[in-house]
């Protein structure tokens, strides 16, 4: 193709805005529209193992990551009373990349989209797509406001929630609770934490992350089936019993949970989970990201996984004449990894909510002494291996 490719990115979240960075920079036209009024975000922070990592690279956006961020070399697991169980590494720091950045994530939106804008792509917030026409080898794209532009490609980035893919790959797809929730806050880091801690309770853990010497976040991951309406202005008092639950009482974390009951902007998120097979493209439309495949928070690799989708459908782009080519191998190295990772995060997850009963509970701490390492060192490998 003889003009730069026109490509629209629906969703400025974390994949989408990455996503656009590396399209632009293969020389395509990118337009990114996201249905919000301005780029915001639930939730306070996140990391990028090795493989977020090296996609942020990608894009030129590693120097700016690693002054944003904290990085971490592994993380601390504990029991409910403090006790020392293990500590899993981040993996070697392959291609001197450190294991881990933690950051926060309205910052890191917040580069991605400057980023974007410095590549050239142009943003309309406040705008979701009404309608797309396909023909031969392009997609009409009638917007929210009611104008219309012609795409080569349409990238559904927008989230577990998708309106693309429910429109495009259908209902079938729809997002399944897991049957765990996380709740999340910003805390003051009063212990200097320099790297996670897990505290093991009982039916779910409590794990706080460094973003600075001054800041850190919780999150409370606990089984609980339903969706249940929580009042706005008892969330922290909730999340604060749920944590005193879990650790029953303990000490060991009791000045962090005294922080939780006078936090504000507690998020308090279902796990759910997508996964759709093959292919992730219906014509110029695609869906990636959270939109394909979202997977649980367990091996930290969900914003991770959106970005490698962009960095791979760029050098697909690049490398291929046709856009069929170009998607199709894009889903012959996405699928096998992002279902390794997906499936492996769901695992992961289930383990821990089995430790409700004493029983458990002791089983689940010995797991943690003793070949919760072997896990995590097989989850570095997975990660590590290329995209
Ligand atoms: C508790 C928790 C902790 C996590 N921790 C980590 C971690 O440490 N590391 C990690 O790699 N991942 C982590 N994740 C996963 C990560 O947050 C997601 O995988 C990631 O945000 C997905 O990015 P995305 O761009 O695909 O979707 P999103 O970030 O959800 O972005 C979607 C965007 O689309 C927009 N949008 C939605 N609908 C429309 C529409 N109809 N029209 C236009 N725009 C629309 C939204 O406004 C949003 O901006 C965690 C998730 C949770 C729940």
């Amino acid at each position: 193709m003889t003009r730069p490719l026109r490509i629209l990115v629906v969703g400025a979240g974390i994949g989408g805005l990455s996503a656009a960075s590396a399209l632009a920079r293969i020389g395509a036209r990118v337009d990114v529209i996201d249905d919000k009024p301005e780029i915001s975000v639930a939730g306070v922070g996140f990391g990028l193992r090795i493989n977020g990592l090296r996609a942020v690279r990608e894009i030129g956006l590693l120097e700016k990551v690693l002054q944003i961020g904290h990085t971490a070399p592994g993380i601390d697991n504990y029991d409910a009373e403090g006790n020392l169980l293990s500590t899993m590494s981040y993996g070697t720091q392959d291609e001197g990349l450190p294991g881990c950045v933690t950051m926060s994530r309205i910052a890191f939106l917040e580069l991605a989209a400057r980023h974007a804008l410095d590549n050239g792509c142009t943003f309309r917030m406040s705008t979701t797509v009404a309608d797309i026409q396909q023909h031969d080898d392009t997609a009409t794209v009638t917007f929210s406001g009611g104008d219309s532009a012609d795409y080569d490609l349409v990238l559904g980035f927008d989230g577990l929630h998708s309106q693309i893919r429910r429109d495009y790959f259908g209902e079938k797809h729809a997002p399944r609770p897991v049957g765990g929730v996380a709740w999340r806050v910003g805390l003051p880091n009063r212990r200097r934490i320099m790297q996670p801690i897990i505290c093991q309770g009982y039916g779910g853990k409590i794990m706080l992350t460094p973003l600075s010497e001054d800041t850190m976040y919780m999150v409370l991951t606990v089984a609980e089936e339903g969706r249940p309406r929580y009042d706005a202005s008892r969330m922290a008092e909730i999340m604060h019993d749920r944590a005193a639950t879990l650790t029953r009482g303990s000490e060991f974390l009791a000045d962090a949970l005294d922080d939780v009951r006078h936090a504000e902007n507690v998020a308090y998120t279902p796990y759910s989970t997508v996964w759709v097979p093959y292919p992730w493209f219906r014509g110029r439309v695609m869906i990636m990201g959270d939109a394909a495949h979202t997977m649980t928070p367990y091996l930290g690799s969900g914003a991770a996984m959106s970005i490698e989708d962009g960095v791979v459908l760029a050098q697909e782009l690049a490398r291929n004449d046709a856009v069929l080519d170009a998607q199709l191998d894009f889903m012959k190295r996405r699928l096998p990894r992002v279902r390794a990772v997906h499936d492996r995060s769901i695992e992961s997850m289930l383990e821990e909510f089995d430790s409700v009963t004493d029983e458990t509970y002791r089983a689940r701490i010995d797991h943690l002494r003793h070949d919760e390492p072997i896990a995590n060192e097989y989850a570095n490998r997975l990660l590590r291996m290329p995209y």
